[in-house]
């Protein structure tokens, strides 16, 4: 049996051994409540706050500028809703985009229902989003504008300064989900000028069911969990310590890291897509050719549909995925590919690989190795190909 590759780093990562290492003693020898008076458990304290201030330094924040959440997921809930509902006397319009996460886009249609407006900004055929019709949409009743940093399907790293500077001038709150550039790409909150900015341990090689909004000092915003007087009364519940102190070391892994190992991503990467357009005809590359993530390739391969070339590519064990998923039956495309005006015919066929720290050149052949002819013996069984 062969190594296991793994290529669905967008997904989740592999929690890195040094960050595990660090969690370990919080579970069972520094286990008591921050909240708690005695000194046992003002090591627990110190450690959260110790873990802060690097959530912090990786965004350039203030550390009182950062709450933790249960992941991006709440983060993502905790900007849109909580902003929502403090600046509801201002105005009820949100503006986002088509190619956001779930976690922004059914937050979104769930405020809908509540009597917000939404207006989904759409995107190029790249994926980066269309700044003339942002500028038009903006109301003197617009609240907040949420848009991505990067996305997670296609990779794509959105203009997040030139919607800064729009959302400025006309004093609207500026949300970014920063899930899959936090530990990848610099997300320095001063830089970006956004007021808020979510991120999520299990992306960048921290554990998972933890993550933190950014909120800038001063931005109005409302509670979503209620009780003690937890995160400045920003989020009740005994804190998540060894998840918190978890995420602060994979904040200082990535700040130490980051650099090479973007440099690393991007030319395995390049490997990879070289090898499988050497070799596969028809095959079309989604989402922008430089502004995107490092480890992102996201693919269609004409003819052929992208789930069955997932389930081959399992049989060789190798985990990548697709953008398309199957639902009772049918096939239901990529919100994302349909927004960058991909066919739904095409966008079935999507393979995204997505690379992480232990890949190697190794890993990358193997694929150029085994997809050929997987497509191969996929397209002889299509009755699409002419
Ligand atoms: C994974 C992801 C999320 C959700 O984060 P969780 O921590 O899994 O809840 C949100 N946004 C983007 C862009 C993501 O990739």
């Amino acid at each position: 049996m062969s190594r296991f590759i793994y290529l669905d780093h967008n997904a989740t990562t592999p929690t890195d051994p040094r960050v595990v290492e660090a969690m370990m003693p919080y579970f069972n020898k520094q286990y008591g409540n921050p909240s708690s008076v005695y000194r046992f458990a003002q090591e627990a304290q110190e450690a959260k706050e110790s873990a802060r201030d690097k959530v912090a330094e990786i965004l350039g924040a203030d550390s009182k500028e950062i709450v933790f959440t249960s992941g991006g997921t709440e983060a993502d809930n905790f900007a849109i809703k909580g902003v929502a509902y403090a600046n509801e006397e201002r105005g009820n319009h949100i503006i986002t985009s088509k190619i956001e996460h779930h976690a922004v886009l059914n937050t979104c249609k769930w405020l809908e229902k509540r009597g917000f407006k939404v207006t989904y900004i759409r995107v190029d055929k790249y994926g980066i989003v269309d700044l003339d019709e942002l500028k038009d949409a903006i109301t003197d009743k617009t609240i907040l504008i949420t848009i991505m940093h990067a996305n997670n399907e296609v990779g794509t790293i959105e203009p997040i300064l030139e919607i800064t500077k729009i959302a400025k001038e006309k004093s609207v709150y500026f949300h970014t989900d920063a899930v899959q550039t936090v530990g990848k790409i610099p997300t320095d909150v001063k830089e970006l000028g956004v007021d808020l900015l979510s991120l999520s341990g299990h992306k960048f090689y921290g554990p998972k069911g933890i993550g933190a909004l950014f909120i800038k000092k001063g931005v109005k915003i409302d509670s979503l969990i209620h009780g003690g007087h937890h995160e400045r009364n920003k989020r009740a519940g005994t804190e998540n310590i060894p998840g918190i102190v978890g995420l602060g070391k994979a904040c200082e892994i990535a700040m130490q890291e980051r650099e090479k190992e973007e440099e690393k991503l991007k030319s395995l990467r390049e490997r990879l897509y070289k090898g499988i357009i050497k070799r596969i005809d028809d095959v079309i590359l989604n989402g922008h050719p430089e502004k995107r993530l490092a480890g992102t390739l996201n693919i269609c391969v004409k003819y052929v549909e992208g789930e069955s070339m997932l389930l081959n590519l399992d049989l060789e064990g190798i985990a990548a995925s697709s953008g398309s998923a199957c639902t009772s039956g049918s096939f239901e495309s990529s919100h994302v590919l349909l927004a960058l005006g991909i066919p739904p015919e095409i966008a079935h066929s999507s393979l995204r690989f997505s690379l992480g720290r232990d890949n190697t050149k190794e890993d990358v052949d193997k694929v150029i190795e085994v997809l050929p002819s997987i497509v191969k013996k996929l397209r002889e069984m299509s009755p699409f190909v002419k």
